[in-house]
């Protein structure tokens, strides 16, 4: 096997971060921050768990590296990141005006490095960042994928459970709930629902 390129070792690091993500159920993106050819920062999502809408990969790793160079700015840094950056994220980069960012894959939905929005070569802002895509594109791509399937497979055996265990009982709104809709039997029963005095 051919020995790996350094860009490939730090867009590796960040795809082990992403599993960490995905072993907390959280989705798998992972991001690594390089300055002088070390790595500076590292981060992954953790929006769940740490109930924060900041708790993005890339926030958390930039964090990390402006405290090891106490800056605000990472003017000499690359971030390796395995999926485009959200608009968040993304602002959050033009502000600390990272030179360059290393992405896996786009992100059709959200991203704001070309596919929704291209926030990063937008003239008309001080700052612009120099793109690349498509390293270990596939492995990260097929990351997403298989844990979108187990989320969807998870889910509905959840389902599946839930509606085995609320067969018989009351229902409470209908929604999203499937089979029979047209039984309108009072299916909730109050013990004490009438008063004998
Ligand atoms: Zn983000």
């Amino acid at each position: 096997m051919a020995r790996m390129t350094q860009e490939e070792l730090y867009m590796r690091e960040a795809i082990r971060l992403a599993k960490k993500a995905a072993a907390l159920k959280e989705v798998p993106i992972g991001c690594v921050i390089v300055h002088d050819g070390k790595i500076i920062g590292r981060g992954y999502n953790r929006r769940t768990i740490d109930k924060n809408v900041l708790a993005h990969a890339e926030i958390i790793a930039m964090r990390k590296a402006c405290r090891v160079l106490g800056d605000w700015r990472l003017e000499e840094c690359t971030m390796y990141v395995t999926l485009e950056p959200c608009p968040m994220c993304a602002g959050a980069i033009v502000q600390a005006r990272v030179p360059k960012v290393v992405m896996a894959c786009m992100n059709p939905k959200a991203g704001c490095a070309g596919s929704v929005l291209d926030m990063f070569h937008e003239d008309r802002f001080n700052h612009q960042v120099e793109t690349e895509v498509g390293l270990m594109g596939d492995i990260c791509s097929q990351m997403l994928k298989d844990f979108f399937k187990e989320l969807r497979e998870e889910g509905k055996r959840k389902k599946k459970e839930a509606e085995a265990r609320e067969a018989g009982r009351y229902e409470e709104t209908g929604a999203g709930v499937s089979g029979d809709h047209d039984s309108h039997d009072p299916v909730y029963k109050s013990t004490d629902g009438t008063r004998t005095e």
